[in-house]
């Protein structure tokens, strides 16, 4: 590659610029480090990883719950010249175990919390985070130390971060130290940057949503505010307390916060809303409460945003993601041709934040416009992003093609809907049929009537099941293969009581 940029990490350069800057801040006891503080913290935990593992190319696995340390494990993990491969606290055992040996972990950071778990499934040492120097605010003990920071390469991999597993099993995406710079400068660019800025992270810190504001922060020269879980309350509290002037959201989590009655102060800059599809409605709601919402596209693959929109978008074309952001092409692609505006296909992505490709035995899937996301969508004349759903999302009924995210939009438009999922269940005469799950005050009738009036004969689900939640993957995606199981259940259970 002729085009390189060595560099130290991200928090050597902090030290030199700006040493008494706020890094970091723990939302519950308010707990703060500078850059200098956290410039220690890091070089004594990577002078732990060196103590601890043998070899060259050390892989550090954490099993964390989100707490201010990860970043100081992330950039020591950096200092060191080691991959990161954060895991997800919520899956079982096995899936750990097997995530373990694709990362080839040497060293596996775990919590209190998860100590139970991590020695269950490591396949190298476990080390509680606790013995290591890094206090639970993220602090570090006052140690001497003598690792000298590594020199980085652009294309040294950095992260290794498992997709959600909407789809399929999670895969292990690879993510550049090029990757993480390309993405927060880019991210910069859409959203702007004040010195004052403080990032609250409350989503998890094992998917690219949750970890990115570190990288962004550490660049900028700005804090994060970690919460350790999202309460729509608690949330609010921090938001006011701790000045803090951009959060990072899922659908979700936004709606339970208006819900609540939220009314963001004035210096709550943006709402990166991401993750998933925005409904109209939500965007409509953040109007009227002056909720400064970017709906955001993007995924584990191009470390976090392909486009966001800004709030003066989203309100004027509510449902679009925006422009793509900068140095990142967004290529909406039909028959192997790029579409018209207005014309769908499957969206492709090329730029410098794209990962090089998957660990272990995925491909992952490149083209001639760049990787294939596997999402359909299309550009309208402006140039503007729309997301309509997945490729797999495209249910064949009787011959017809329905898309499972446009129905499941009619389904939740009903006012006695609060939440909906559609799926294709197989299906003797059919092949496939359309099928919802519905979180609500309604009965399967009502649902189906609501579509019959407002969708063709056979988009109208066949099932309808009403539930209590919504099965959902640990970054707030519905976990359809879930979906799917519940039906399949029901009908054992309804088959074993005839
Ligand atoms: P897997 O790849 O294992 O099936 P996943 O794709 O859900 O899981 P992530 O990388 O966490 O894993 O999620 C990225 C996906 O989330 C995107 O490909 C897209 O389908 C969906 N997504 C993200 N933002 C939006 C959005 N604004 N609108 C619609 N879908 C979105
Ligand atoms: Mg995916």
């Amino acid at each position: 590659d002729p085009v390189d940029w060595p560099t130290r990490d991200l928090v050597t350069h902090r030290a030199d610029t700006t040493p008494d800057r706020t890094a970091m801040v723990a939302a519950e006891s308010g707990a703060a480090v500078t850059y200098r503080e956290l410039d220690a913290a890091v070089d004594a935990v990577a002078a732990e990883f060196d103590q601890r593992i043998d070899g060259t190319d050390p892989t550090v696995a954490t099993l964390l719950p989100t707490r201010p340390a990860v970043g100081t494990l992330l950039f020591a993990a950096m200092r060191l010249g080691a991959t990161l491969a954060p895991l997800n606290v919520e899956l079982d055992a096995a899936t750990l175990r097997a995530q373990c040996a694709t990362v080839g972990a040497d060293l596996l950071v775990c919590a209190p919390s998860t100590h139970d778990l991590a020695t269950e499934t490591a396949t190298c040492p476990v080390v509680p985070v606790d013995d290591l120097p890094v206090t639970p605010d993220g602090t570090g003990a006052d140690r001497e130390t003598d690792v000298p920071p590594a020199t980085l390469s652009r294309t040294d991999t950095q992260l290794v971060i498992f997709t959600s597993g909407t789809t399929s099993e999670p895969k292990g995406v690879r993510l550049t130290v090029g990757n993480l710079v390309a993405s927060a400068v880019a991210s910069s660019y859409r959203l702007g940057v004040l010195p004052t800025d403080r990032w609250l992270v409350c989503l998890p810190t094992y998917h690219m949503g949750g970890l990115a504001p570190f990288v962004r922060s550490a660049l900028y020269g700005t804090a994060v505010v970690v919460q350790q879980s999202f309460d729509a309350a608690a949330t609010q509290r921090v938001v006011a307390e701790h000045e803090v002037t951009g959060v990072s959201l899922v659908p979700t989590m936004l709606s339970r916060l208006l819900d609540a009655g939220w009314e963001p102060p004035s210096s709550l800059r943006f709402v990166l809303l991401g993750g998933g599809p925005a409904s109209e409605s939500l965007i409509e709601r953040c109007r009227e409460r002056g909720v400064p919402v970017c709906p955001t596209y993007g995924m584990t693959e191009t470390a976090s945003q392909i486009a966001t929109a800004r709030p003066e978008t989203a309100f004027e074309h509510a449902g679009t993601v925006g422009q793509p952001l900068v140095f990142t092409d967004a290529t909406v692609v039909a028959d192997g041709e790029p579409c018209d505006p207005g014309e769908r296909g499957e969206i492709a992505v090329d730029g410098p934040t794209v990962t090089p490709g998957y660990l272990g035995g995925d491909g992952a899937a490149f083209g001639e416009f760049g990787f294939r996301t596997g999402d359909l969508g299309y550009r309208d004349a402006d140039g503007r992003l729309w997301v309509e759903g997945r490729v797999d999302d495209q249910i064949v009924t009787g011959g017809e093609n329905v898309d499972a995210s446009t129905v499941a939009a009619v389904v939740r438009d009903h006012p006695g809907v609060e939440d909906a999922a559609v799926v294709g269940l197989s299906d003797e005469e059919w092949g496939q049929r359309v099928a919802a799950l519905v979180v609500g005050d309604v009965s399967p009738e009502i649902v189906r009537d609501h579509c019959a009036e407002r969708l063709a004969p056979y988009e109208v689900p066949k099932t309808v099941r009403v539930t209590d939640v919504l099965p959902r993957t640990a970054s707030g995606t519905v976990d359809r293969s879930a979906v799917r199981s519940r039906f399949a259940a029901a009908d054992e259970a309804s088959e074993s009581t005839q």
